[in-house]
């Protein structure tokens, strides 16, 4: 009987005394005591607090030691008929055999709830994770349009800097043919004159500033060349780091 539960509590210890209804069901120590209390108060007759079985007769309801000793082991039967016996051993046995199958029944149910309550939990959990799938499936919509975005708009300013860089590419050429041509026209105007064409009248260098800066079509002033010691003496301050930026490869 060790193994069995008490049929009201469920409890595993049933106690050093069990109690065996007529209706073969098992108490522990506590419940039987119970329900002898409880017919006590009521001055009603024992029930079965499983079943509510009236346990009227002397014997109905048994008060019991599960580790007998030695000596009740040895008198309890005793002088009995060996057919009268094996009724009383049969009838013990068909105890044990109820209480086996109930205990199995309430296993199963035991079992049966605790699944349910498992697979409760789990389509929960399914549900949830669903609904995580729908949100992370948003999210890497939005990152995916951004990223999108991004990467237009970068296209977009690559081709805008590459069309500035051409466009300055253009006016650095007219600058440096600008500068050529002034130090040419330097170089003129510091060259001796020979004596055979000495009274031969010489351009002004206005004159010549003028016609130069008219052939750049104003992409020059005549600032730089008024002043051909500063073209001379190589870029404007600046302009070579203007050029290094602008020769930034794309
Ligand atoms: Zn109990
Ligand atoms: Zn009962």
């Amino acid at each position: 009987m060790a193994d069995f539960h008490c049929n009201k509590c469920r409890g595993a210890d049933l106690g050093p005394r069990q109690w065996a209804t007529r209706c073969s069901h098992l108490l522990c120590d506590a419940c039987g005591q119970a329900a002898m209390e409880a017919a006590k108060a009521s001055m009603e007759p024992v029930l079965c607090p499983v079943c509510k079985t009236p346990l009227i007769e002397k014997h109905d309801l048994v008060n019991f030691d599960p580790n007998p000793s030695e000596q009740h082991r040895s008198m309890i039967l005793a002088g009995l008929s060996p057919a009268l016996i094996i009724e009383i051993a049969g009838r013990a046995l068909s105890f044990h055999t109820y209480q086996m199958s109930l205990q199995t029944h309430l296993m199963r149910q035991e079992l049966k709830t605790k699944t349910s309550a498992l697979e409760a939990k789990l389509q929960k959990l399914a549900v949830h994770g669903q609904s995580e799938m729908d949100r992370l499936h948003t999210q890497l919509q939005a990152a995916k349009e951004e990223l999108h975005r991004t990467v237009s708009e970068l296209q977009s300013a690559r081709q805008a800097f590459a069309e500035k860089s051409r466009q300055h590419n253009r006016l650095q050429m007219l600058y440096d043919d600008l500068r050529r041509k002034a130090v040419a026209l330097e170089a003129t105007q510091k060259t001796p004159v020979p004596r055979h064409s000495q009274q031969r009248p010489i351009a002004q260098p206005h004159e010549m500033r003028s016609s130069t800066t008219s052939s750049v079509s104003g992409f020059v002033t005549t600032h730089h060349l008024a002043k051909p010691g500063l073209i001379q003496q190589g870029d404007p301050p600046g302009q070579k780091q203007r050029r290094q930026r602008w020769h930034h490869p794309l």
